[in-house]
């Protein structure tokens, strides 16, 4: 024998009705089963909602329990097909209607909704649809759970009469019928004969007691999702199937929130070793999740991540605390007393202070009990009164393999904290099943998501990108990444996903995902964007390895890598401003990214792609010196000094320079050397020198005077300069040298300057808008070191930055 139980997105549909008429009907072909139903999907919370409108004196009542006449109407329409069947089905329905009406015109009259009321009016929602599916399955028997589920009052709170109960289900089913279909969730009290409950999502419950009462082969738990999973799949999008879980496993689990299964559903049939499934009803085929006393081994240190929200904790603290025997027992009897149920309880091991984990609704009551408690020793000053911290969460990562796995809480609270989350408090039993911890609420999902990302998802690495800029280089960056999506998936077991994207005007913020297909569409309807709007918006997302992509030239937008990386956001940027600002902003940047544990990466701020940065690093770490840098590190002046000839003036080369999209968006700050200045001072800084952009000698080419005014002003006066460069040029000609404009650095002191080079030296064959630098270091001293190639260019740039954050990804 069976026992089947259907929650209520199982019965909420025409679809889900008749997948669950083939299980049953499919089921009952081998053996007796026993079904127990929700209430249709949403019924519920509707009831409630319903009566307190009621309640309220708000007539919107009526409309609303009209809705749920529809919805059940409608049903019996779609899904009864046999006239007679029908007829019969709608009168038992409309004359149960009929009294739930009565009801909340009874309590919209008297504005009074008791207890009692309250557990009657809720308990139609499963005796409704009962009858529905009774009707539905052919040759099945409806028995209401009120005749056999009997409750008694204990704490003020309605609790199950084992004893009575299993006498009496074992009597009902004797014989047992093929097919028998009982509501879930509703009880009776054995004194009162009151309608009762066994709590919300208690159709679980009820199906468990009769599996155990009647040592059923297995209880099914026939859901809307594939089994027991990870974690909660509405949260995170990567939870997958559980294949098994123990009993202790799972009981830890859904008492720590993981809603599929209401905890006291396990224990009754745990005893009685009963396996427990849990399926999907939309997919029978399934494999699901079975729940028995012995599994596999899946070599996973934990199997599951579970939480609770909402949960208050309460520290309870003083001096006469220390060592006093009989606080603990003090305060656990005055909450039990009460009722109040206690989640999580952390000591130190100093005695002084007790933290006790209760859920908000029990937040007020526990307060007031404990304040009662120790009202004397509060009152001597002995101990202070309660302190309750709200808006927190609970989670619990579960497994019974934790305890053969030393270092799973280092793993645990390593993760939290690269990710900027502080526990508040932590607990694990002894039988190091469970290690449970508080967070505050605005870091729950991010939590979850690390942990799930840690233990479970090693397959995949997730990034969660904010790209910042669509030009030319942020545009090409988008192209590369979706180009490379499917097969960095493959390949490198890494998921590229684009969380937002934003350009000077707009703003998109999605953590599911931006679709790079259609992005720019998307970006002209969506939100206007400031930066500070931008910074808020992503801090807020809160979202886990996340980096900032900065593909802009804006100084407000380099403004924001330090509240950034505070937030544990790695920054990856194409953008110069902030290395080479001053150098106490610079030293903060790298400082914050090393202690939050994240990456502050800024390579395509020289030489675009080239590894210019990264290998002065390397020689750095593996203990080289650099000593003197020599460079042309401007891929504009380079691409200007190469196009000049008698043809091509100086003023039509800047000209060309900035068509072909090789100068920045002004090219005056190319012209004015602060271009090359600003990546010198990276440079020098990054070889260990510190170095501010006032510090660097520099003799120009440009007289100063054209840079004051506006940008048209100067496009208007450059041609004035043609004449003189035509001179020198052919001097220079007639000589067999070219011009390059070099920057400079030895032991920490600057130049740049405009040099007329001969064939011998290194820097005279540089092409186009090509970048060369030596690097002269301990070990590189006779020879210097040289990288050379594209310095500019949106392609190669976007490349430059799409390497960075691989080198990220690859931590
Ligand atoms: P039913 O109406 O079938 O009783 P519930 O809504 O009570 O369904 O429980 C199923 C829901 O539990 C799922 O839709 C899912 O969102 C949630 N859930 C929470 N934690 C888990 C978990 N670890 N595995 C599966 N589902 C979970
Ligand atoms: N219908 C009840 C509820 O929503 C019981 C259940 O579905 O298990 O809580
Ligand atoms: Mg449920």
């Amino acid at each position: 024998m069976k026992v089947l139980k259907f929650g209520g997105t199982s019965v909420g549909s025409v679809k889900s009705m008749l997948c669950l008429k083939h299980i049953v009907e499919n089921e009952a072909k081998r053996q007796p089963v026993i079904v127990v139903v929700s209430a249709l999907g949403g019924i519920t919370d509707q009831l409630l909602a319903t009566s307190q409108q009621a309640l309220k004196g708000d007539e919107g009542w009526k409309t609303s329990f009209d809705e749920m006449v529809e919805r059940h109407h409608q049903m019996i329409d779609t899904i009864i097909t046999d006239t007679a069947d029908r007829e019969k089905l709608f009168h038992t329905v409309d004359s149960l209607l009929e009294q739930l009406r009565s009801l909340y015109s009874g309590v919209y009259l008297i504005r009074d909704l008791s207890k009692k009321t309250q557990d009657t009016i809720v308990s139609y929602g499963e005796r409704l649809s009962s009858h529905i599916v009774a009707t539905l399955i052919k040759g099945a028997k409806w028995l209401d759970a009120r005749d056999f589920i009997k409750t008694h009052r204990k704490n003020d709170k309605n609790v199950l009469d084992s004893e009575l109960t299993n006498k009496l289900v074992k009597d009902y089913f004797t014989p047992l019928p093929r097919v028998s279909l009982v509501p879930g969730f509703i009880s009776m009290d054995n004194d009162t004969e009151e309608t009762t409950n066994l709590g919300r999502g208690g159709s679980d419950y009820t199906a468990a007691i009769l599996a155990a009462a009647l040592h059923a082969e297995v209880l099914e738990i026939w859901t809307d999702v594939d089994g027991f999973m990870t974690a909660d799949p509405k949260i995170i999008k990567s939870a997958y199937t559980i294949n098994e879980l123990s009993y202790i496993e799972a009981m830890e689990l859904c008492n720590f929130g993981a809603k599929v299964i209401y905890p006291p559903t396990i224990y009754p049939v745990c005893v009685q070793n009963i396996p427990i499934k849990v399926k999907n009803t939309f997919k029978p085929k399934g494999r699901g999740t079975i729940i028995r006393q012995r599994v596999e081994n899946n070599n996973k240190p934990i199997r599951g991540i579970s939480s609770i929200s909402g949960t208050t904790l309460i520290t309870v603290t003083g001096l006469s605390m220390v060592g006093v025997i009989g606080v603990n027992r003090r305060i656990f009897t005055a909450l039990a007393d009460n009722g109040i149920s206690v989640f999580l309880v952390s000591q130190a091991s100093s005695e002084n202070s007790t933290s006790i984990g209760v859920r908000d609704a029990d937040a007020a009551a526990a307060v007031q009990v404990l304040n009662d408690e120790f009202a004397k020793e509060i009152s001597t000053g002995a101990m202070f009164p309660m302190n309750a911290e709200s808006g927190l969460a609970t989670i619990a990562i579960v497994g019974e393999n934790m305890k053969h796995t030393p270092g799973i809480a280092g793993k645990l609270f390593g993760t939290l904290g690269r990710s900027g989350i502080s526990v508040i408090a932590c607990a694990q039993g002894a039988s190091e099943t469970n290690i449970s911890f508080v967070v505050a609420s605005t870091y729950l999902r991010k939590a979850l998501n690390v942990i799930h990302d840690s233990f479970f998802l090693s397959d995949y690495k997730e990034l969660h990108l904010f790209i910042c800029g669509v030009g030319t280089v942020g545009g090409m960056l988008i192209e590369q990444i979706k180009q490379q999506y499917e097969k960095l998936k493959e390949s490198s077991r890494l998921k590229l996903r684009i969380v937002g994207i934003a350009s000077s005007k707009y703003m998109l913020l999605d953590r599911n995902g931006i679709n790079p297909e259609n992005y720019q569409d998307e970006l002209k309807t969506a939100e206007a964007c400031t930066p500070d709007k931008l910074r808020k918006g992503i801090i807020d997302m809160n979202i886990f390895n996340s980096v900032f992509v900065d593909c802009t030239a804006s100084k407000e937008v380099s403004d924001l890598y330090q509240p950034l990386l505070d937030h544990n956001i790695s920054v990856v940027t194409a953008n110069k401003i902030a290395a080479s600002s001053e150098y106490e902003k610079y030293v903060r940047l790298k400082q914050t990214a090393l202690t939050k544990g994240v990456k502050f990466k800024f390579e395509t701020n020289v030489g675009a792609g080239l590894p210019i940065i990264g290998t002065i690093n390397d020689l750095k770490n593996s203990g080289d010196n650099i000593l003197k840098i020599e460079a042309v590190l401007s891929g504009t002046l380079n691409f200007i000094f190469n196009e000049m000839s008698a043809e091509v003036s100086f003023s039509e080369a800047v000209r060309r320079a900035k068509a072909q999209g090789y100068s920045e968006p002004d090219p005056r700050i190319d012209l004015s050397g602060k271009d090359v200045i600003r990546k010198l001072v990276i440079l020098t800084r990054e070889s260990g020198y510190p170095v501010e952009q006032d510090d660097v000698d520099k003799a120009l080419f440009v007289p100063d005077s054209y840079f004051q005014g506006s940008v048209e002003e100067f496009w208007k006066r450059l041609p004035e300069l043609d004449a003189d460069f035509e001179e020198r040029r052919k001097v220079l000609e007639r000589e067999g040298k070219k011009w390059r404009f070099v920057a400079e650095m030895d032991h920490g002191k600057t130049l740049v300057t405009l040099k007329a080079v001969n064939k011998e030296h290194p820097f005279y064959n540089l092409e186009g808008s090509n970048n060369i630098v030596l690097l002269t270091t301990e070990r590189y001293k006779e020879y210097p070191m040289q990288i050379q190639g594209y310095g500019a260019g949106a392609g190669v740039t976007a490349a430059g930055v799409f390497a960075n954050i691989m080198s990220i990804a690859n931590i």
